[in-house]
């Protein structure tokens, strides 16, 4: 079988065929239908995406014999056409590769050459240089002069995939140029091209195949037909997705839909096993890594309730796995992929940065949760000693409650280096009353005196890391209770967990006052808290329902 390539054998001959660019395609036939042809054309867009083609077909319109019965298109059937087409010498179309030292030569001699006219009466000279954006400053000063005064029947095609360089080097050119954008080619108008040029071959495809050479081919017609033919060779005939993941050097899906899995289900062990199949199969880790990216996208996709472009078989194992990762995760893990992706590319030590990529996006899960975890456990310890407490003080003063908050706070302390919300905020007033017997022993087992001027002393408000002890009017022991404020704080500590500040107030009724309500009733809203409280203590269905609803109770 003598194998034609098939991006030239494909190449469109009309503007008709000019696939994913019908503005440009509609723009130029009509200058030709209408003979409004401009002296010259800028073509822009990135590669492989017809910029040359368009050049070559607006060639053969121009000079084709039997363009006026065809509305602009040309024949691609005369003599004059398929030698065009072909690109075989032509007097009347010359193209000129800027990129190449031959190019710059025959631009600086364009000035001259452009003043052979047309080969005959009815013919147009048409230019076509490529990689224009190539062209030296003189070589642009030159075709300025004659884009003053165009020669008639003479056509300049400019294609370029910078238009900037041009804008930057040979700005008035630009205004005497009329421009066409030409658009990178979405991926399913490449697939439904591949599957025509399938079907006329007679090649069997599969349809995920023709997908991921549409994908890869990154909005180029050309390179997604040279794809095809590289697989078509590969495969004598037959396109698989296997096929074109083994031609183009990718990881297969089955590769992808394991590391999803592994990910998922956070299977650290299995990570080097994994790489180590990557690497035994011979796959780019580069383009692995690349296939990566576009994984966690399609991921981040489904997350976003949309659809992604990718194989089925893919497709629907991110759908199935996609509830075990928020948004958030992937996000994470796509921007420690963008911190991976430019150290490994050209590194000796890319498997191992592949490895710990992997690595990190197990674990990434656990250090979030455990964040997670270490700030949900602040707030329901807070929650959980303030009905504790009142748990223990309608079941009697027990003295068990001694051990609860040395159990909590330790995490609290170690964890939280102060940034979370520390239990002072759950001391209440009614469990310090309940555990000031243990309070008063505390401070006696260091100071005996210190514990004997505390008895003067009885807790009235507490609240923001502040406890407020109310003393008798005139009490002697005001003065040694403020000297070792710091000690009965240590003590209140050593017993709840919580750390205060101590203020002391004088009170007028000689701090006789003991039973909690009448300390609390000198605050209002104290004395309404600790109200609730007590209901909440009374009744547990209230209390259950509080604390699974999370409920602020209101009087
Ligand atoms: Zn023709």
């Amino acid at each position: 079988m003598i194998h034609t390539a098939l991006a030239r054998k494909y190449r469109p001959t009309r503007f008709a065929d000019l696939v994913g660019q019908p503005h440009v395609a509609a723009g130029l036939r009509g200058a030709v239908a209408h003979n409004r042809v401009a002296h010259a054309y800028l073509l822009t867009g990135p590669r492989g995406v017809g910029k040359t083609t368009a050049a070559r077909i607006l060639a053969m319109a121009l000079n084709c014999s039997r363009r006026a019965d065809r509305e602009g298109e040309p024949c691609g059937d005369c003599e004059s056409c398929s030698r065009i087409w072909s690109g075989l010498a032509n007097l009347d179309v010359v193209e000129i590769d800027a990129a190449s030292n031959r190019g710059v030569d025959d631009a600086r001699d364009l000035r001259e050459r452009a003043m052979y006219a047309a080969s005959a009466p009815d013919r147009f000279k048409v230019y076509i240089v490529d990689e224009a954006h190539m062209l030296t400053r003189e070589a642009w000063n030159a075709l300025l002069k004659i884009l003053e005064e165009p020669p008639p029947s003479v056509v300049f095609v400019f294609a370029t995939t910078e238009p900037q360089k041009i804008a930057n080097a040979a700005a008035p050119v630009l205004s005497r140029v009329q421009r066409f954008d030409f658009r990178r080619i979405s991926s399913p108008v490449i697939k439904e091209r591949l599957g025509e040029v399938v079907g006329s071959e007679g090649i069997d495809a599969e349809d995920d195949a023709l997908a991921l050479i549409a994908r890869s081919a990154d909005g180029g017609m050309r390179d997604a037909l040279s794809l095809l033919d590289q697989v078509v060779a590969f495969g004598q005939g037959v396109v698989t997705l296997d096929q074109v993941n083994e031609t183009l050097g990718l990881a297969g899906d089955d590769l992808y839909v394991e590391l999803i899995g592994i990910v998922a289900e956070r299977r650290t062990a299995d990570v080097f096993p994994f790489v180590a199949r990557v690497v035994d199969a011979g796959v780019d880790l580069g383009g692995f890594v690349h296939g990566t990216g576009l994984l966690l996208r399609g991921l981040l996709e489904v997350l976003m309730g949309g659809v992604p472009d990718m194989s089925s078989s893919l497709r629907s194992a991110l759908q199935e796995r996609s509830q075990k990762f928020s948004s958030g995760d992937v996000l994470r893990m796509i921007r420690l992929l963008s911190e991976a992706e430019g150290v490994i590319k050209n590194s000796p030590n890319a498997r191992l940065y592949v490895e710990t990529l992997i690595l990190q996006w197990t674990l990434l899960d656990k250090t979030v949760e455990l964040q997670d975890l270490i700030e949900r456990l602040g707030a329901v310890e807070g929650r959980r000693e303030r009905r504790t407490g009142e748990g223990e003080g309608s079941a009697g003063r027990g003295t068990a409650s001694v051990d609860r908050p040395h159990s909590v706070t330790p995490l609290n302390r170690s964890t939280s280096s102060g940034r979370l919300p520390i239990s002072e905020q759950s001391l209440t007033l009614q469990h310090l009353f309940e555990v000031w017997e243990k309070v008063l022993q505390e401070v006696g087992s260091s100071s005996r005196m210190l514990r004997e001027a505390l008895v003067h002393a009885k807790p009235q408000q507490v609240g923001e890391g502040e406890l407020v002890l109310g003393v008798g009017d005139g009490d002697v022991h005001l003065e040694g209770l403020q000297r070792g404020s710091t000690h009965i704080a240590e003590a209140i500590f050593r017993v709840t967990g919580s750390e205060v500040k101590i203020k002391f107030v004088i009170q007028d009724d000689g701090g006789t006052a003991s039973a909690p309500v009448e300390a609390a009733r000198l605050d209002e809203k104290t004395d309404k808290e600790e109200r609730l409280k007590a209901y909440r203590a009374k009744d547990k269905a209230l209390d259950a329902a509080a604390e699974a609803l999370d409920l602020e109770l209101m009087e």
